[in-house]
């Protein structure tokens, strides 16, 4: 049996609606991409929805419209896809990395305020895996030292922090939607905010740095060229409109591993959703017992026909990270130990039964070395 690490979820009624833009001859800054952006405001209580074509693309978006700059720091998380570093990067804002927690690999909030300084800005939090970052703590230092926020949700779209939906709780927030995401449109991600002046912004420097009104061939500032298709809007349509079913679908797949791993007793920590809070499974991560060697495991994974991935790298120890910024190892101790040892074993809205008892017991096997 082969069990790949991810897989879109793609049914009749997106492939209804891209026919549909197709027949339409609108598949730029058409109908479709208007009504995707509406349905997030609908769906998430927000006052402003803008799509582009990536998370990394909202990600930028959001630090310029922030007016975030050289010089600026932001606080954020190692431990996380590396685009939640770079979008500041891009800028020149100096990410001022603090460790995780051990149990929800979200940035350990007792740790930010000693890392605050004169330059900081703003804290992107990021919630790994679906899982919420303490939005309490975070608010009331943003608060207390005047903070911007921006949620990094690329990986949370639907969870909740006491009720309200992550990604609608900072300054911008920011969904994404590549094809190993809860939803996709192929390539693409969107910016929430209840700002108007950050949405316009938005809205100029995803589109040439034209300004909201302004004529085709007047720019503004400068901008990029960050729009989202209306084909790409069309299956994110379409997604959006069964986004309750996946989720429930994902959340059962989750549990159904929670309860397979324990059952089959294996020597693994998984994520649990934390009492103020309810997670939207992005993937699905198992932290290893000290001293597996996880290069080993994912070799006889992948011989049992079962693909899995180290999941998440640090972002310090990336090379570039480590000549602009002078990290090393050891700075994150708590995110480079996770690093070590998480992988993400198949996971998608679809997957069944029998294909996470395929994995469950591959894994016990990888685990105890027998071949
Ligand atoms: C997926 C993801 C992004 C955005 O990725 P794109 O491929 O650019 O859409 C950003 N941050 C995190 C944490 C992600 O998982």
């Amino acid at each position: 049996m082969k069990v790949p690490l991810s897989r879109p979820d793609i049914t009749a009624l997106e492939k209804k609606y891209v026919i549909k833009v197709l027949n339409s001859g609108h598949l730029s800054f058409g109908d479709t991409l208007l009504r995707f952006e509406q349905s997030f405001c609908d769906t998430f209580n927000v006052s402003h929805a803008a799509a582009m074509n990536s998370g990394t693309s909202a990600l930028h978006v959001a630090v310029k419209a922030l007016g975030l700059q050289t010089g600026d720091e932001v606080i954020t998380t190692p431990y996380s896809f590396v685009a939640s570093g770079n979008c500041l990067l891009y800028e020149g804002v100096k990410p001022v990395f603090v460790d995780i927690d051990s149990d929800t690999f979200n940035i350990d909030t007792t740790l930010i305020e000693p890392a605050i300084t004169t330059n900081t800005k703003a804290i992107l939090v990021v919630h790994v895996f679906g899982q919420p970052c303490n939005m309490d703590e975070i608010q009331r230092i943003a608060d207390k030292h005047k903070l911007f926020i921006i949620e990094d949700a690329c990986e949370a779209i639907g969870a909740t922090w006491k009720g309200n939906p992550v990604g609608t709780l900072g300054d911008m927030g920011v969904f994404a939607f590549y094809p190993n995401k809860q939803i996709t449109t192929g390539e693409g991600g969107i910016l929430l905010t209840d700002n108007e002046r950050y949405f316009n912004l938005a809205c100029s420097l995803r589109n040439q740095g034209r300004d909201p009104g302004s004529d085709w061939l007047t720019h503004d500032r400068i901008g990029y060229n960050y729009r989202m298709s209306d084909l790409q809007a069309a299956v994110g349509l379409a997604q959006m409109e069964r986004l309750k079913t996946i989720l429930t679908k994902r959340e059962r797949a989750a549990a159904r591993y929670v309860r397979l791993i324990r059952k089959a007793g294996l020597p693994v920590k998984t994520l649990k959703p934390l009492p103020d809070s309810t997670m939207s499974w992005f993937v699905f991560i198992v932290k290893l017992p000290e001293g597996a060697d996880r290069a080993l495991v994912i070799e006889r994974l992948a011989r049992s026909g079962v693909q899995s991935k180290p999941y998440f790298p640090s972002i310090h120890l990336f090379p570039v990270y480590r000549s602009q910024y002078g990290f090393n190892p050891g700075d994150f101790p708590v995110s480079e130990s996770t690093s070590d040892r998480t992988i993400a074993i198949p996971f998608y809205t679809n997957i069944t039964f029998k294909e996470q008892s395929h994995v469950v017991k591959s894994l016990g096997e990888a685990l105890k070395g027998e071949d």
